[in-house]
């Protein structure tokens, strides 16, 4: 049989539209399209396989579509691998609404690691290196909030005090949901988590806070739930604790955990304060994954009181690219540009302002680029 090149260069290029990936960018609102930009251009410095999309999202897509979060916008995230997100105030909350709920991303991941040239409050920060998972879909987050009143034909009373519920108006009550498939899942990864971890060198634990005491039926049933998931993870340590000694711990001594899974709202509040552990929520990454979709973005918001004074501290959005890129398959890239910032701190000679440096958002994000 006579070669065709052809063939080949066909073959090739069928391979190559495999691997290729599709990423959708949202800058997000205020401060945060400051932090994106530079991170998209060390991005486009490690030449990836990548194809970034950028859908008409926020105020522009509402002058020009008539809403914040157009059908065009929704089937781009539905064409994509991935979501890289800045953080949403207000106008980009309708996407972030989708790419939380409509994708089901139902594991947050928040690692809180500390590298030298951090600017950590702690006395010795070596050795902290956690992951809160924070469930993302449930518990009080669903938005099912509403005026007592509207419990009357439930016939509610205290367990406590025997109180009447709807004998305590006015007032609002909030719906707390746990379920055990949410539940189930967000336990398994974070054990799935801390078994790819371990294979690093990491202890191989995973850590669950709730207030059993207290919500024994929601709380209880997620600390039931996990329980059970530990069962089929023999080499991993399990243990439960109760949130607010899981809070005093994690101030105190923070090198005693791996990761740590709990619901929506401790996640959220403490994986915040995890964030403070190590210098700040400008260095504080996160991903959010389900199934078949995941999207990245830093743990801190908008920051809108420094918007438009280019001092944002890109690092959060930088190490969230970091983890896309993990996500994506591009391990070694994820590895170059979470060394590059390694580099930057240790080095300590262009560090930004909530580091104690006096380098613009720009200047830091180029010093990156230098050890890329
Ligand atoms: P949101 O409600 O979206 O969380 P917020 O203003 O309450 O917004 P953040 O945006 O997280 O919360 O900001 C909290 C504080 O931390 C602000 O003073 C902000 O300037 C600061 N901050 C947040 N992220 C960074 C960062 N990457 N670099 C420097 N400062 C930051």
């Amino acid at each position: 049989m006579r070669f065709r090149p052809s063939i080949l260069k066909e073959t090739l290029k069928g391979i190559l539209m495999a691997t290729r990936k599709r990423v959708v960018v949202i800058e997000g609102d205020d401060a945060a399209p400051e932090a994106v930009r530079p991170t998209l251009e060390l991005l486009d410095r490690l030449n990836l396989n990548i194809d970034w999309l950028t859908p008409p999202i926020g105020d522009q897509a509402k002058e020009g579509y008539g809403s914040t979060f157009p059908e065009q916008a929704r089937r781009a995230i539905d064409e994509s691998d991935a979501t890289f997100f800045g953080a949403a105030s207000g106008k980009s909350t309708a996407a972030l609404f989708y790419l939380r709920f409509g994708k089901q991303t139902y594991a947050n991941v928040r690692p809180v690691k500390w590298l030298p040239g951090f600017k950590s409050p702690l006395a010795d920060p070596k050795g902290l290196d956690l992951v809160i998972i924070r469930e993302n879909l449930e518990d009080l987050y669903l938005g099912v909030e509403g005026e007592i009143q509207e419990l009357d034909s439930l016939n509610l009373t205290s367990p406590f005090t025997g109180e009447k519920i709807t004998d305590m108006v006015p007032g609002r009550y909030a719906l707390k949901v746990i379920t055990e498939k949410g539940t189930a899942r967000v336990t398994r990864f974070a054990f799935e988590l801390a078994r790819k971890r371990k294979e690093q060198g990491r202890p191989g634990k995973v850590t669950c806070a709730t207030k059993h005491n207290m919500l024994f039926r929601s709380d209880g049933f997620f600390r039931e739930v996990a329980q059970k998931i530990a069962g089929s993870f023999p080499d991993i340590v399990f243990e439960s604790l109760i949130v607010d000694d899981f809070a005093h711990r994690l101030a105190a001594n923070p090198q005693q955990f791996d990761v740590a899974v709990m619901p929506n709202l401790y996640g959220d509040i403490l994986s915040d304060m995890a964030g403070g552990l190590i210098g700040g929520l400008g260095l504080a990454p996160s991903g959010c994954y389900g199934e078949n979709y995941a999207y990245f973005e830093p743990v801190h918001g908008t920051a809108p009181d420094i918007a438009g004074k280019h001092i944002i501290n890109p690092t959060a959005t930088i190490l969230s690219a970091a983890m896309m890129l993990d996500y994506l398959g591009f391990k070694t890239e994820a590895e170059r540009m979470e060394r590059a910032v390694q580099k930057v701190y240790a080095e300590g000679r262009t560090l930004p302002r909530d580091q104690g440096g006096s380098a613009t958002t720009e200047e830091f994000a180029a010093a990156v680029k230098d050890f890329l």
